[in-house]
């Protein structure tokens, strides 16, 4: 018998770059610590199902457009795929797969009980309508309701995504099934199923590492200086937590531009700013600059909370914050992780910093299932309960392994996930 093609291409081609190069050269480093053979590192590289839909979307203009979506599922040998949406302009599936493939080191690190996915719709929302971005939600879900499910995947927001579309999600799977299913997506409105604590949940959990890896480096929180990159679900409330902590903020961007303040920003200030102009350009409390002066303030702490790839060969030497804690997926290429190591930076990855969200995910779900629902103090002492626990595990195992954060952290959930595979066994 001949040998199968390989379905997608699985090492990263010399030179090559993107967030799926990326993963797999991270996963690749892992499994080399740990041994696995190359069938084992192929498996864990491939997605286990992908699905790209179109949605035709009727415009609110009459004429129509055609839209193109993904829902990968990286990996389900622990549990349900579990993962975000994310409407996107730069959305492609090689995105979507590294994504999903982040998803399953995340959830396998937290322990929670869930495999990995991601789906992205190329759309830019910001030009769209809200009965247009219905449309195209309804149509997406309903291309790939066979697929989900809260026995199967639980899409959850991301970027460009947020709690109205998990209702439209939820409402259109529920009409197909006859009844309602508030399990099938997590991050819904409260008065819909969601749970308390979710929107801000991954800021909390990224705050509550911040704070432990600033004192792990001898730094108090209240007067330490940090920068964030991206004002949205996950660096807003991250800037308030810190400022909340007593750190200032001295820098913050998003897609549109940033401030600085050398006393630090007023946060609220900024927060009330935003909500009126829509942007943080322009807030009178703050001086203009570029963009990538966030990344290269001289702070203590840097999150980058926007999108992957920020931190590159490029511009990595110029990063002067001690500790960078990731907010966003993949914001840092290997060459960049390389560079900040060799400058004694210390990098919190992703697949811990931001796993936040996922967790109260996972808490959301279970309410959901069990029709009980938790106070808002149950839900944030259970998230900072698992976050600086696996804040613990993973600096043990860099220790003890003499490895940076990101490599011991895939190197634990990558076994996790390793381990239920030979568990199982191969079917047939
Ligand atoms: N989109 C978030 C992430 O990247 C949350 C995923 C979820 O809650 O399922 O972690």
């Amino acid at each position: 018998m001949t040998a199968l093609q390989e379905p997608v291409a699985l090492h990263p081609a010399p030179g090559a770059t993107g967030p799926l190069n990326d993963a797999r050269t991270q996963l690749r480093e892992a499994t080399t610590l740990l041994g696995y053979d190359e069938g084992l590192y192929s498996m864990l590289a491939t997605p286990r199902r992908e699905v790209t839909v179109s949605i035709p979307l009727r415009r609110d203009d009459g004429s129509t457009e055609l839209l193109v979506g993904h829902r990968v599922q990286h990996n389900f040998s622990r549990g349900p795929a579990k993962g975000g949406l994310r409407y996107s302009p730069d959305v492609d599936l090689d995105e979507v797969r590294a994504l999903a493939m982040w998803m399953t080191w995340k959830c396998a690190l937290l322990d929670v009980p869930y495999g990995g996915a991601k789906g992205g719709v190329r759309i830019d929302p910001r030009h769209y309508s809200q009965a247009e971005l219905e449309r195209v939600t309804r149509r997406y879900t309903s291309e790939i309701s066979p697929l989900i499910g809260p026995e199967r995947d639980i899409p959850a927001p991301d970027i460009g995504t947020d709690e109205k579309t998990m209702a439209w999600i939820m409402d259109t799977y529920s009409v197909q099934q006859g009844h309602t299913v508030l399990g099938v997506t997590t991050g819904k409105p409260i008065s819909l199923g969601g749970s308390r604590g979710r929107a801000t949940a991954t800021s909390r959990g990224v705050v509550h590492v911040a704070l432990a890896a600033l004192r792990s480096r001898g730094i108090d929180p209240a007067g330490a200086t940090a920068s964030v990159q991206g004002f949205g679900k996950v660096g807003r409330y991250a800037a308030r937590f810190l400022a909340e902590a007593g750190t200032r903020v001295l820098a913050v961007s998003d897609q549109y531009g940033a401030v600085f303040a050398s006393g630090g920003l007023d946060v609220p200030a900024l927060e009330k700013h935003v909500d009126a102009t829509g942007s943080v350009v322009g807030f009178a409390d703050g001086d203009e600059v570029p963009a990538e002066a966030v990344l290269e303030a001289d702070v203590d702490l840097l999150v980058p909370a926007a999108v992957e790839g920020v931190l590159r060969a490029d511009n990595a030497s110029r990063v002067r914050a001690r500790i960078i804690v990731e907010g966003a997926n993949g914001p840092t290429t290997p060459e960049a992780d390389r560079i900040l190591q060799e400058a004694g930076r210390l990098v919190v990855p992703d697949i811990l910093a931001n796993a936040g969200g996922v967790i109260v995910s996972y808490f959301e779900w279970v309410q959901a299932n069990q029709a009980y629902w938790w106070s808002e103090n149950e839900v944030e002492d259970r998230l900072a309960e698992r976050m600086l626990a696996a804040w613990g595990s993973v600096n043990e195992a860099a220790a003890r392994l003499g490895i940076p954060l990101r490599t011991a952290a895939t190197v634990l959930a990558v076994e996790r996930v390793a381990q239920a595979h030979q568990l199982r066994g191969l079917y047939p």
